[in-house]
């Protein structure tokens, strides 16, 4: 349900063709994407009222795919917004905004800390030519889940509906620089980004070579492509990572397991007060929201 809801938020914005949280690339379109922007935005900037002012507790990782690709996909943020949603996450206390390895400690040691991760879908060059600088110049720590088999190529694959202008995979020695900063995690996210129903150990371990044979490291993250959970994949992935990450939105919390990590989308019609919102309380305008979005998408609307 809720990886559903993820879908349907993002499947109402535009041309896209919808069957993912993931398309990356961009298709959009975008007719009457103007008029409902600003719907989204209100809605969310109401909706952000109802946010508390503690912290959540546990782990919120942030899901980001594009910045500043140009594109109107609601996966694609403009880099001035990504500039101050990181100068809000700069501004929290030390030790808030946090690797996924420390996050992962944390939960592993029964804490309950608040800790938020920034994670980057699939490996655009946008992760590079636009969001690296802004982060290194903030010391915040994230981590890129890697389509392996796009780096330097085009970003392509089912479901990615390129008909603008096509997008292109971030370097192999892009990537060393930001791994070799200490800030950056490299994490695997298959070789192809194979479609849930694909996914096989081949493809967790070609990205994994992929990645080893390029960075001297074999990643200990995944995301699911789509977000979407895969469980006769389970054992073979708590074989091969410390976490498995989905696109369900909520928070992780001691107890939970590693193999289904909950994840917070982060769009490009969120005003900086919604983006507030998904680090504080119980995600009530967060859910309330994927709530709305469904509902609308259910009818036919368009939200
Ligand atoms: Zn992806």
């Amino acid at each position: 349900m809720a990886s559903n809801a993820v879908d349907a938020a993002h499947t109402g914005t535009s041309a896209n063709t919808g069957t993912s949280a993931n398309t990356g690339t961009s298709a959009n379109t975008g007719t009457g994407a103007g008029a409902s922007t600003g719907i989204r935005t209100k809605v969310k900037q109401q909706l952000a009222r109802a946010a508390g002012r503690v912290p959540g507790e546990g782990a919120t990782v942030l899901i980001y795919h594009r910045i500043g690709g140009g594109t109107a996909d609601e996966l694609d943020l403009s880099t001035a917004d990504f500039t101050a949603q990181a100068d809000l996450l700069a501004e929290l206390p030390p030790g808030r905004v946090v690797s996924l390895d420390t996050a992962t400690d944390r939960l592993d040691a029964g804490l309950r800390t608040p800790s938020t991760v920034l994670t980057f879908d699939d490996g655009f060059a946008d992760t590079y030519d636009t969001a690296w600088p802004i982060l290194r110049e903030r010391s915040l720590p994230f981590t890129v889940y890697l389509a392996s088999g796009m780096v330097g190529g085009p970003m392509s694959w089912e479901g990615s509906t390129a008909k603008g202008a096509p997008a292109v995979g971030i370097g192999w020695e892009q990537l060393r620089e930001m791994a070799a900063s200490g800030l950056c995690t490299v994490a695997n996210h298959t070789r192809s980004h194979a479609r849930p129903a694909l996914l096989t150990t081949g493809e967790l371990d070609a990205c994994g070579d992929d990645v080893e044979e390029h960075l001297g490291t074999r990643p200990r993250h995944f995301a699911y492509t789509w977000g979407t959970p895969v469980p006769h994949m389970e054992t073979a992935l708590r074989a091969r990572f410390r976490t498995s990450a989905t696109g369900q939105v909520g928070r992780n919390l001691p107890g939970g397991d590693p193999v289904r990590l909950y994840r917070v989308p982060v769009r490009r019609t969120d005003p900086i007060d919604f983006f507030r919102a998904k680090l504080y309380g119980r995600l009530i305008p967060e859910r309330a929201y994927a709530r709305i979005v469904a509902t609308a998408k259910a009818v036919g609307a368009r939200a």
